[in-house]
């Protein structure tokens, strides 16, 4: 089962995207791992001697603690607690100038030109042999028309935030992420005063931000038990989570916890989704007059970040079809294109106070598009369906590995 969780947090946040001393930059959202490392502090402090539900909540890995991120969304339609916060897939693109979602520009006082996903796109070019730029030219400038006239600006990546899906179709916007640069100095051990030549800056999240995201528990009874020892926790004031926790930073209480029904993982509603992704590509491949040879075009983007290794124990940085057959036996996917990126990441073991090896993830937001020309029958929305149910990959408790199978951003978003 799964259930939402939203933190408020009351001081600035940081998680260090880097070991380096030169670079002080943070993360913009709360991974999984520092909430499952900041939720076991603070139930080691409250409850010590409860050794064994320690185990069930944080070590026997039977809670995936999932990322959660930011979710300040002013307007009404896009502001539900329960309403999912999404990375923006590798493929979307906005104006130059004026990027964003239309949706309530006006209301914002913001001039925004719209939003396309370019999946489509890209997959038509990749299909006929990389040479037909037609199908790409149209949807080189925006279209937005500004006194009957198209605006021309070029269109660039707008993959970079977190947006939401409000409650009418055409309600989607991104979260505001406010944050600042901390100037902070050392303080002498010896004499408790500030240290001479130690003056450092620190890039934090600002206070009073919301943070959204699920938890995947393995039965009812758990969450009950654990949506409790959240609440005592967050009323007793000891939840902290990220760096400098010493230093006045890290503080958040919970405001949301509730379990919930996902029915977008049922084989049903991927079924659905697949095959409105594959019709809307074959109508765009008429358009353009290009060919679409397969049967189906199964899209699967990462909701966060993917640590996937090959047989070598060496670092991936793609999901390929070896390993589709290997790990959930789905042959006939055929790779056409993708749109990844990689990111190193780091962590601390606080119980064992020791820095983790570093990894090599997948970034969240990217893009795999596979051709399928096997059998589209039930046997294939089930193993789709548990792909994106029990999610891909390494450190999934920590809620690295989470998947989208045909997300609809592909298809709604068309902005242009
Ligand atoms: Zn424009």
């Amino acid at each position: 089962m799964q259930a939402v969780l939203v933190l408020s947090n009351q001081m600035p946040l940081s998680f260090r995207c880097s070991r380096s001393d030169e670079i002080a930059d943070t993360l913009r959202y709360i991974p999984g791992s520092s909430l499952s490392g900041g939720l076991a502090a603070s139930h080691s402090r409250l409850c010590p001697l409860r050794k064994e539900e320690f185990a069930r909540f944080f070590t026997s890995g039977k809670i995936h603690f999932g990322n959660l991120y930011p979710a300040n969304f002013e307007s009404k339609e896009l502001d539900g607690d329960t309403l999912p916060v999404r990375s923006l897939p590798a493929t979307s693109r906005s104006c130059k100038r004026f990027s964003g979602f239309r949706f309530n520009a006006d209301h914002d006082d913001e001039e925004r030109h719209g939003v396309s996903d370019h999946l489509i796109l890209w997959t038509l070019f990749a299909l006929n042999n990389k040479t037909n730029t037609q199908v790409l030219e149209a949807s080189e400038t925006c279209s937005y028309q500004i006194d009957n006239k198209n605006c021309g600006e070029s269109i660039t990546p707008f993959n970079d935030g977190f947006y939401r899906h409000g409650y009418t179709p055409e309600a989607m916007g991104i979260s505001k992420i406010p944050i600042r640069v901390l100037t902070r100095t050392g303080i002498s051990r010896a004499r408790h005063a500030v240290s001479e030549s130690i003056l450092y800056n620190l890039e934090v999240l600002e206070e009073n931000q919301k943070f959204q995201g699920t938890l995947h528990c393995e039965d009812e009874s758990l969450w009950d038990a654990f949506a409790s020892f959240l609440e005592t926790a967050s009323e007793q004031e000891l939840i902290y989570l990220g760096n400098s926790r010493t230093r006045g930073l890290g503080k958040l209480r919970v405001t949301y916890k509730e379990k919930i029904d996902r029915d977008d993982e049922m084989p049903e509603q991927i079924k659905q989704r697949v095959i409105t992704f594959s019709e809307k590509l074959k109508e765009t491949a008429r358009t353009y007059n290009l060919n679409a040879p397969h049967s189906l075009y199964i899209p699967v983007t990462l909701e966060s970040e993917v640590i996937l290794r090959d047989a070598l124990m060496r670092h991936q940085t793609a999901i390929t079809r070896v390993y589709l057959e290997r790990k959930w036996g789905l042959s006939g996917m055929e790779p056409v294109c993708q749109f990844v990126t990689t990111r190193r990441v780091m962590g601390w073991n606080a119980l064992a106070k020791l820095p983790r090896a570093d990894d090599v993830a997948m970034a969240m937001g990217s893009v795999f598009l596979f051709g399928y020309n096997g059998a589209a029958d039930d046997r294939l929305w089930k193993i789709l369906s548990d792909i994106q149910g029990q999610g891909i990959g390494e450190r999934r408790e920590h809620g690295f590995g989470r998947v989208v199978i045909a997300d609809s951003f592909h298809t709604e978003v068309n902005e242009r």
